[in-house]
């Protein structure tokens, strides 16, 4: 296959990226090469930030690309809320901070025209609650609590934190926009399959199984899910692995209200409590005068959280916020949540495995794996980008 300058040029990228981290230099010859064979066929299972990357780039090489996705949306985790919001206003379900060092993310939402903006206020006081009792002061104090919960990955000064303009689900919408039919939605994958000369999915077309054969085949299911659908020829330690990993327990609840009181009071709707749990206000940057208070739970929280009943998820919820920024019951007027261990495609928010351990691959395996618990930047959009390119450069080369 002939290709063409771009296409080295990208290549050149994708190979960088996918082994390291390291920024790739761009080289400088602009001669085109000559790669031996035709352009390969490849199914993609999962339109999530690994998939999408992966078809995205494998499509600019000039490879054949089928993305089979479950849901009737891409991105995956990276999931923005607009319902049941009045005014257009949004909350994410999944991913939302993107700090300064991940520079593929930032480099994606750079290529593909998606704005970006400061995750955190710099007005109005933050709070913060311990064991000594309630402190109050700028952003700060709430990125400098979070760190001391968290570790540094999370805390950090404010401005380390950007955003995706207009709500995070723009970056997998901006990729799933440049591929169009080559995503299949609605196709939730029931079985995987290799041999010699191809890999096969089976999947569900409006509750009738199909199947597309292809020359390589890239997974990107979260193992909590992947645990439901049939490989058959997969090593026993992989099999035994997929089995074992345990993913996170996160959940959100959201409360709207008719207006922002909490701002004449001069607080900026960000919290962190003494049981960990983060309280946001995702609508400081967004218009109108209604507002959203959120909370962000992790393990420990999130499963009793996720136990209850949404109508009891959102009362504890208003009762635990008014407590801290009082007057919210007055001015409440609809509630809604996102738990992750209850997502039927994702069973809990983010995991890792260790993909050496994982992966060492035999030369005839035709199934690639990727997907943010395949990284070193687990939990992270980053991660995803970087496990997906990693599989790109796999495939690529592959005979
Ligand atoms: C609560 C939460 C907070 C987060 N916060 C941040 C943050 O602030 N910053 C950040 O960078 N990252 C954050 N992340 C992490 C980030 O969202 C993920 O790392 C990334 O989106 C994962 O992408 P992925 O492609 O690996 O997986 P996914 O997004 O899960 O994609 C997998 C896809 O596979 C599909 N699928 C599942 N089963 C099947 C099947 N049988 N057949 C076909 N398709 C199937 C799913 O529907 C999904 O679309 C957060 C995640 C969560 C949950």
């Amino acid at each position: 296959m002939a290709i063409n300058r771009r296409q080295f040029l990208r290549r050149s990228i994708v190979a960088a990226a996918g082994a390291s981290l390291v920024k790739p230099a761009l080289p400088s010859s602009a001669s085109p090469i000559i790669i031996k064979g035709p352009p390969k066929k490849v199914l993609i299972l999962g339109a999530g930030m690994a998939g999408l990357v992966a078809a995205y780039e494998l499509t600019q090489l000039g490879h054949q690309v089928t993305v089979l996705e479950a849901r009737n949306r891409p991105g995956g985790r990276c999931h923005t809320i607009r319902e049941p919001f009045s005014d257009g206003l949004f909350a994410e379900a999944g991913a939302a901070r993107i700090p300064d060092d991940h520079d593929l993310t930032l480099r994606y939402a750079k290529q593909l025209d998606v704005g970006l903006e400061p995750m955190y206020p710099s007005r109005l006081k933050s709070l913060a609650f311990d064991r000594s009792g309630k402190r109050e002061g700028t952003i700060d104090l709430f990125t400098e609590a979070l760190g001391g919960g968290f570790g540094r990955d999370l805390g950090g000064t404010p401005t380390r934190w950007q955003k995706i303009k207009g709500g995070t689900d723009m970056l997998p919408r901006a990729f799933a926009k440049r591929l169009e039919a080559k995503i299949r939605y609605g196709s939730p994958v029931v079985r995987i399959e290799q041999d010699q000369k191809s890999a096969r999915a089976v999947f569900l077309n409006n509750g009738n199984r199909e199947s597309l054969t292809a020359d390589r085949l890239l997974c990107t299911i979260p193992f909590s899910v992947l645990r439901e659908v049939e490989v058959p020829n997969l090593s026993e330690r992989r099999i035994d692995i997929i089995k074992r990993t345990r993913y996170a327990a996160v959940s959100r609840v959201y409360l709207q209200t008719k207006n922002r009181y909490w701002e004449e009071n001069g607080y900026n709707g960000f919290a962190f409590t003494s049981d960990y749990v983060e309280v946001w206000q995702p609508t400081w940057s967004q218009p109108g005068p209604r507002g959203i208070l959120m909370t962000y739970a992790r393990p420990g929280v999130a499963e009793q959280i996720t136990n209850m009943k949404e109508s009891e998820r959102i009362s504890t919820t208003l009762t635990k916020l008014d407590a801290i920024f009082p007057g919210l019951q007055t001015n409440f007027e609809k509630g809604a949540s996102k738990c992750w261990l209850d997502d039927e495609w994702n069973r809990g928010a983010w995991s890792f495995v260790n993909f050496i351990e994982f992966e060492n691959r035999t030369g005839s395996d035709r199934i690639h794996f990727a997907g943010e618990h395949l990284s070193t930047w687990s939990s992270w959009i980053q991660g995803a980008l970087q496990s997906g390119l990693r599989a790109v450069k796999e495939i690529d080369e592959a005979a």
